[in-house]
C-alpha cells in the first residue's frame, strides 16, 4: 500500500533549487541505480572545473519547501534520493531530509564538507576540495571519500583525506572529465594502492544528467 503524505510545519521551510530530475547515479559505489537528483542552488567553494557554475549563485533560483521536494521526489519512485549541488551543506538540511525519510525514502548527500554537516542520511559522498577544505564534522560520517584527480599532485590530497576519514569509507578516485592525463594516472596509481577504487562518471558517457 503507498505511504500516505504527512507533513509537518518543518517542511515549510525552503530551499534555492537549480534543478530536480529523475536519472541513473552516475557516479561511486551507487552507479547505474534509479536516483532522483536534488540540486540545491549556491557554492563557494570555486573548483576551476566545476561543472555546475551556473549553480554557485543561489539568489537566481527559485525556491521550493521540503514539502513540495519530499512530494515530487516521492513521485518519482526512483530507488534513492540524492541531495547534491553546489554545495548543500550551506543549508540546515534537517528538515529536508527529515520530509524525505518520513516518506520512507533512502537519502543521500554529496558534499565537499566545506560547511557543518546537518540532515539525516543514508548514504554520505564526501568530495572533499582543496580549493575550501572539508569541515571536521564530516570526516566521521562518510560512506564514501571521492577525490578528483586533475594532476599528479591531487593524490597527496587524496591520501590526506583518506587519512581523515573513518575507516568503514570507500575510496574512490575520479577522473577530471576533461583532463587528457588523469585517467591513466589513476590506472597506475591504484595498481600500486588497492586501497583505492576508480569511480567513473557514467552518466557523462551516456550524455544524460
Ligand atoms: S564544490 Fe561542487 S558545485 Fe562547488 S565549485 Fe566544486 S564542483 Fe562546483
Amino acid at each position: 500500500m503507498e505511504k500516505s503524505i504527512q507533513l509537518n510545519k518543518n517542511d515549510l521551510i525552503t530551499y534555492p533549487i537549480a534543478e530536480i530530475f529523475h536519472s541513473i547515479q552516475g557516479e561511486g559505489a551507487w552507479t547505474g541505480v534509479s536516483a532522483f537528483f536534488i540540486r540545491l542552488a549556491g557554492c563557494n567553494v570555486g573548483c576551476p572545473w566545476c561543472d555546475q557554475k551556473e549553480s554557485w549563485k543561489h539568489k537566481t533560483f527559485p525556491k521550493y519547501s521540503s514539502k513540495t521536494l519530499a512530494i515530487e521526489a516521492h513521485k518519482a519512485n526512483a530507488s534513492i534520493i540524492v541531495i547534491t549541488g553546489g554545495e548543500p551543506l550551506m543549508y540546515n538540511l534537517f528538515p529536508l531530509t527529515n520530509a524525505l525519510q518520513n516518506l520512507g525514502m533512502q537519502v543521500h548527500l554529496e558534499t565537499s564538507g566545506s560547511y557543518p554537516f546537518s540532515g539525516n542520511f543514508d548514504w554520505i559522498t564526501l568530495s572533499p576540495k582543496p580549493f575550501k577544505i572539508p569541515h571536521e564534522s564530516i570526516y566521521d560520517k562518510a560512506s564514501e571519500l571521492k577525490v578528483i584527480v586533475a594532476n599528479q599532485k591531487d593524490f597527496d590530497w587524496a591520501e590526506e583525506q583518506k587519512n581523515k576519514t573513518n575507516s568503514q569509507s570507500i575510496n574512490f578516485l575520479q577522473p577530471e572529465w576533461n583532463s587528457d592525463i588523469s585517467s591513466s594516472l589513476i590506472y597506475n596509481y591504484i595498481r600500486k594502492h588497492p586501497e583505492w577504487r576508480i569511480s567513473l562518471q557514467t552518466h557523462k558517457f551516456l550524455g544524460i544528467r
